[in-house]
């Protein structure tokens, strides 16, 4: 292979990146990651980064495992490829869905495979439309979902999710597609308690709802801990007043998993651990520990009673719905998980450990705060503590902080001007503390070049 000079060449002249602005690349150019282990990647110029947010938020087992190789290795040996359409299927896809459905919520029995994430949310949107047809209620067609949401990248995905930026590029969005406010105490609502604006957001809700005329609405979508948003954590009082309007309506839920699932808020669900009943749950990412692209949807009881009992053949899926290689690896990932105990760790353990550790960086002169659950995780940067004052936008500090955090050897990701982690689930105590270590040195350098 060339060496790193080179391809950072060839990567300038060939390559188009996902969510990258090639004006801004600068001269050193991409970073080119050749190497993993454990919770720790590494560059083509041999420097070692600890990885705070396991790849894209997927990598929950860490990385090296050669579990997940010697699965693959013996399932492509075995069966490469097969399809699951048109009534035929194969161990692997069978075997997970079992396995899925017994991890899930009780009354979720049914999954539908997709390539990722994205996948797995356009194939939400069809299911809410064609369940509520099929219920003889196709009126029923508006979904809402949330400022600042993530589901994805396809049209369906961008469309449901919230990022303006996405919606002003290569639109029109779907239509029937609107979003409410997003629980985001510390950017939106400390002018009044948590709890009060945990509440005022479900109000929000309600108000959508009666303007939509209630009949009008299908679903309403949702992350339980918003990710890519910038790793909001709603207030206490918030899901348990959104799930109250939700079942007075009779509007369906659909919570994205795709982040918060496998054991990332300490439970295998984040709706465990906000105690949701989910009609529809996307799940992708850390399902295989992101070592193959899969994803899914888990389909709870009464739609899925109504799509097979009245729908007959739905018209959709994808050539790697389930693909045997990737549904391998998944299995081998959950089977894994279960038997380390990993989950229950990020619960009792990791999860309390971390939020200790990084509580501690409030007091750090730029964080006005820092919170967490489970290993997820935000740092809010401030130009004054007292009144929570951002920094000029044209000063760009997440960025800034975040490519300093780099240097540093640390990889945590800016949304504006919150920088987030979500480190691999098998993390450790000196790891973690590591981690905050090299947190706070990037903010002491980003401090220095900002006062400087
Ligand atoms: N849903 C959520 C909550 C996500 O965070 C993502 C990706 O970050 C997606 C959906 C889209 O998944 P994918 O990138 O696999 O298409």
């Amino acid at each position: 292979s060339p060496g790193a000079a080179r391809l950072k060449e060839l990567d300038r002249e060939h390559h188009l990146h996902p969510f990258t602005d090639f004006k801004a690349l600068g001269e050193e150019g991409s970073r080119i990651i050749v190497d993993a282990e454990g919770v720790y990647i590494q560059d083509a110029d041999g420097h070692r980064i600890l990885d705070g947010m396991a790849g894209l938020w997927c990598v929950n087992l860490g990385y090296g495992r050669q579990e997940l190789v010697d699965a693959a290795s013996e399932q492509l040996t075995q069966l490469p490829y097969y399809n699951n359409f048109f009534k035929t299927t194969h161990p692997p896809a069978v075997e997970l869905a079992e396995t899925l459905c017994r991890l899930a919520p009780a009354h979720m029995n049914r999954v539908f495979f997709t390539g990722s994430g994205s996948e797995a949310n356009d194939t939400v949107l069809r299911m809410v439309r064609r369940y509520w047809a099929l219920k003889g209620q196709p009126e029923k067609q508006w979904i809402i979902g949330r400022e600042n949401g993530y589901h994805g990248s396809t049209v369906a995905g961008m469309s449901l999710g919230g990022m303006a930026p996405m919606h002003e590029q290569g639109g029109p969005c779907v239509p029937g597609i609107t979003h409410i406010r997003q629980p985001y105490w510390f950017g939106e609502g400390r002018d009044q308690t948590p709890e009060a604006f945990g509440r005022a957001c479900a109000e929000a809700l309600e108000a959508r709802i009666q303007e939509l005329g209630s009949d009008k609405v299908a679903a309403f979508i949702a992350e339980p801990v918003q990710g890519a948003g910038g790793a909001i954590i709603p207030p206490d009082s918030y899901w348990p007043a959104i799930k109250e309007v939700l079942e007075r309506h009779q509007i369906l839920l659909v919570v994205d998993e795709v982040i918060c699932g496998f054991g990332r808020l300490g439970e295998w669900f984040g709706s465990v651990h906000y105690d949701l009943k989910p009609d529809l749950m996307p799940i992708a990412k850390g399902l295989s520990s992101g070592y193959l692209p899969i994803g899914g949807v888990l389909v709870g009881d009464r739609v899925a009673e109504t799509l097979i009992d009245e729908g007959g053949e739905f018209y959709h899926g994808f050539t790697y719905s389930g693909h045997p290689v990737c549904a391998a690896v998944a299995l081998k990932n959950l089977e894994l998980m279960q038997a380390e105990g990993v989950v229950e760790r990020v619960r009792d353990d990791l999860g309390p450990y971390l939020a200790t550790r990084w509580k501690s960086l409030e007091s750090h002169p730029l964080i006005g705060e820092a919170r967490s659950l489970g290993l997820i995780g935000a740092l809010e940067i401030v130009a004054d503590k007292d009144s929570g004052k951002r920094f000029d936008k044209s000063l760009a500090v997440g960025n800034l902080c975040r490519d300093i955090c780099f240097e540093t050897g640390l990889v945590m990701r800016s949304v504006g001007d919150t920088m987030v982690i979500s480190p691999p689930l098998v993390i450790s105590h000196d790891e973690i503390d590591e981690l905050v270590r090299l947190a706070r040195e990037a903010l002491d350098e980003t401090l220095r070049r900002l006062t400087a």
